[in-house]
């Protein structure tokens, strides 16, 4: 693997919070660190590692003394990034830290980049690619479930998953393979071949289950815009006030109170969701409003990851055929008591069946993925998405291989699939993969 172009450079950067604090952290890591910080403080030869000490620390260049601090030395490889790392812990002030961070540049060590000590961690195989990229969403988690999806990725769940998939498809591939070299054993062979298919058809359904969890993975990671549209006055923002527990939105009997968009964020079994009211019209004349009404919301549909199409039972006004992207049609005013065929009925006035209207909204959005169970395995990312869907299709070639092709193809295709799956933990990652997965982080971490 390439180590980073930078790899010799000694990085530092603040490792905690924003200042004021009581506590700042400066970290810095490669193998000038522990002679950088000797330059501003009278550490013992050799310096113990695990040991904190408390030491004065002096300006490297003016000698100036800046402040007492505790110095905590990580020996390579065992520390976070597996190079030589030094903490300092120093007082937290907002002026004071930026002179602590010159001076310790002053000494020698260069500013780090975002995510620069957990990528030199992923080079230095102190962590795989999917825990440092769970360490992100962590980090960025805005609703409780989200933060333990993101979570259980760093605890390994999705890894040990990983794992067992690939000691199967090794295994299956050493078995193909010790027959190829030993094809006379073909027919003293106790599996008949087809076992080789149906044990690549059992991988790939695994990977595609897993595959599956992404739809509400991402809807925890990235969240979800749910836009609310329709006819006039057929109930829109009493729906999203009724949805957002509190009256945000403008609701009024005249038609055309709101018009502009009114966005806000919920959280929706754990998807953090952003909930949008699109502008009403006024009728100006049967048959168009249907049309005005999307024109207008259309932007925001466009942009939705669901829209609910409200109808008031009194005016029925259903979603026309060539709207753009998913739509789940809701009639409102159920209280009224007046007839209707659409399935979905709720009373914003009320707040009858809104429970319902929001296991209806998961279930769309997610694609019937339940909640988490503590534990259970969710994809969150993309990335791993794609090469689980990329691990499952060698292993459908996989199956025809086994019934048609040489067992040697059999054995290419179970290599692919499981380099799909090597791929997912950062084997063979790229400088150009390193940079879109580091530059997420913060500087610091
Ligand atoms: P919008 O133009 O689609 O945003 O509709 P509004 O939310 O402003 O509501 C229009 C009118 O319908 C207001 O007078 C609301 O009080 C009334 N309304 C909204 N939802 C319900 C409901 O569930 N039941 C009844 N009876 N009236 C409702």
């Amino acid at each position: 693997m390439k180590i980073y172009e930078s790899a010799d450079e000694t990085i530092a950067a603040l490792a905690t919070g924003a200042s004021p604090a009581g506590i700042a952290v400066i970290r810095l890591s490669g193998r000038n660190s522990l002679a950088i910080v000797r330059s501003m403080a009278a550490l013992p030869l050799p310096m113990p590692p695990r040991q904190a000490l408390f030491r004065q620390i002096h300006h490297p260049v003016t000698e100036a003394f800046l402040d007492e601090a505790l110095i905590l030395y990580f020996q390579a490889p065992h520390s976070f990034t597996g190079e030589d790392v030094v903490e300092i812990q120093c007082h937290g002030g907002l002026m004071h830290t930026s002179a602590m961070l010159d001076a310790v540049h002053a000494a020698g060590a260069r500013a780090a980049g975002p995510g620069e000590f957990s990528r030199r961690a992923f080079l230095n195989g102190r962590m795989t690619l999917e825990k440092a990229e769970a360490v992100a969403d962590v980090v960025a988690a805005e609703t409780d479930a989200s933060l333990r999806a993101a979570r259980s990725q760093l605890s390994g769940a999705l890894g040990r998953e990983l794992d067992a998939l690939s000691a199967s498809l090794l295994d299956m591939r050493a078995e193909a393979e010790a027959l190829l070299d030993f094809p006379e054993d073909l027919e003293l062979l106790d599996v008949p071949l087809s076992d080789f298919s149906a044990k690549a058809a059992a991988a790939a359904e695994k990977c595609r289950a897993l595959r599956a969890t992404h739809r509400r993975g991402r809807a925890l990671r990235d969240g979800v815009r749910v836009a609310l549209a329709g006819s006039p006055n057929a109930g829109k923002s009493s729906l999203f006030n009724a949805l957002l527990g509190e009256s945000r939105a403008l609701t009024d009997e005249t038609p055309g109170t709101t018009r502009d968009s009114i966005e806000a964020r919920i959280d929706l079994d754990g998807i953090p969701c952003t909930l949008v009211d699109t502008a009403g019209i006024r009728d100006e004349g049967a048959g168009r409003v249907e049309r005005q009404g999307i024109e207008r919301a259309r932007g925001e549909i466009a942009r939705a990851s669901l829209t609910l199409w409200v109808v008031d039972p009194a005016q029925p006004v259903l979603p026309p055929q060539d709207m753009d992207g998913d739509v789940l049609t809701v009639g409102n005013k159920l209280d009224t008591g007046l007839p209707s065929d659409i399935e979905l009925r709720v009373s914003a006035l009320t707040g009858e069946n809104l429970d319902q209207l929001r296991r209806a909204i998961v279930m769309r959005l997610t694609g019937g993925v339940a909640s988490e169970a503590a534990g259970e395995v969710i994809v969150t990312n993309r990335r791993h998405a794609e090469l689980l869907e990329e691990a499952a299709a060698a292993l459908d070639r996989a199956v025809v291989s086994a019934a048609n092709a040489p067992l040697e193809i059999f054995a290419y295709d179970v290599r692919d699939a499981l380099e799909a799956l090597d791929r997912i933990r950062g084997r063979g990652a790229d400088d150009a993969l390193l940079d879109a997965v580091f530059s997420r982080f913060c500087i610091g971490k």
